[in-house]
């Protein structure tokens, strides 16, 4: 037998030689005893016979041929769609899928392999590798955009509540009095107005105001000084607290001055609770030995009031209340539309 061409006749070998795919035997111990003329010239090899077949194989193919080639066909004494690279006399490398098959020829073991070049599969095969690859890093970014996205938002989150916070505290701050705690002036003006425009819907709930006046305030400081007259004012305010309903509201609207606005209470239910504090105040034990009262101005809403015109009534009545000797509760009498 040549060394370069099994034994059979013209024609077989022929076709064998020139078959469209890669044709080799080799010996059980890797030496190649035959290869077809597609083969040689794959490998740009002019003479195959003799070689040792590694030498035409990449360090894969070779690992792959010790480890599971040589058991399949030990084992099965055949090999199917092995996957291996042949490497070129220029140095390229050519994918291939072998199919190997183990023969007794003459009472000696040979190998005989089949070759299809793979390069399309290979190159797809890559491709989709790498296409997969790109895929499952856009995916890994998208994962982690999102995360960023979610953090921010919490950030942003935490940022709007803590505003809102200080929003609340800054509103509570605007609208209420530091000594008293009780609300402000401007608190009250705006109360008063949106309580009247709710009154006017709901015709005719009542809704009655309340002005109040330390009587001879200025004595007590000017006897006491400022501080001690501080202290009657933030005790008086507890006196109001004590005193009045939840839904009704107290307010602090000058120095030594407050307003009540009574929820749903006319000028008599109104002279009432303003006399309980009258008589609270006069009985309180007081910081400092001072003669505490108070002078009070009453005024009911009537259909139509304006802030102004509920005030001025109120206000009247106050005035009465401090002219007829101070200590006392005057409502302003809407009928005789005079104080
Ligand atoms: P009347 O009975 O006519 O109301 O006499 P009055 O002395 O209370 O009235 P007047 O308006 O003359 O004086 C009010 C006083 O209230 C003068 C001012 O020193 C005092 N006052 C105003 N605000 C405060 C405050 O925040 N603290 C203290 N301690 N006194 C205040
Ligand atoms: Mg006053
Ligand atoms: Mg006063």
């Amino acid at each position: 037998m040549s060394p370069e061409a099994p034994r059979m006749d013209a024609d077989t070998l022929t076709a064998w030689l020139m078959a469209p795919c890669g044709l080799l035997i080799t010996s059980p111990e890797g030496q190649v005893m035959a290869a077809n003329q597609r083969l040689h010239d794959w490998l740009g090899a002019p003479r195959l016979a003799g070689d040792a077949l590694e030498a035409w194989l990449t360090p894969s193919a070779r690992t792959l041929i010790h480890w599971h080639v040589v058991p399949q066909l030990e084992q099965a004494c055949q090999a199917e769609e092995v996957h291996l690279a042949l490497k070129t006399a220029r140095g390229s490398e050519i994918p291939v899928l072998c199919g190997i098959e183990r023969r007794e020829v003459d009472g000696r073991a040979q190998w005989h392999w089949a070759l299809m070049p793979i390069r399309r599969k290979s190159r797809l095969e890559r491709e989709l590798i790498q296409a997969r690859r790109t895929t499952e890093r856009a995916l890994q970014d998208k994962v982690t955009a999102v995360a960023e996205l979610e953090a921010l938002k919490a950030e942003l989150e935490a940022h709007r509540r803590e505003l809102l916070e200080q929003n609340r505290h800054l509103e509570h701050w605007a609208y209420s009095d530091a000594l008293t705690r009780l609300k402000n002036r401007r608190a009250f003006n705006e109360t008063l107005t949106a309580w009247l425009k709710e009154a006017e819907d709901a015709e005719g709930e009542p809704l009655t105001l309340a002005l109040m006046d330390i009587d001879h305030f200025k004595a007590i400081n000017d006897r006491h000084g400022h501080p001690a007259g501080d202290e009657i004012l933030q005790q008086l305010a507890g006196l109001m607290r004590a005193t009045f309903r939840d839904h009704d509201a107290i307010f602090r609207v000058g120095g030594e001055e407050f307003a009540v606005l009574l929820h749903e209470a006319d000028a008599r239910q109104a002279g009432s609770a303003m006399e309980r504090l009258r008589r609270a105040v006069a009985a309180h034990t007081w910081s400092i030995d001072a003669d505490v009262t108070l002078s009070v101005g009453l005024a009911d809403r009537q259909v139509r009031d304006s802030f102004d015109s509920l005030f001025v009534r109120a206000d009247h009545a106050l005035y009465r209340a401090k002219r007829y000797g101070r200590n006392r509760i005057e409502c302003h009498d809407s009928d005789a539309g005079r104080p």
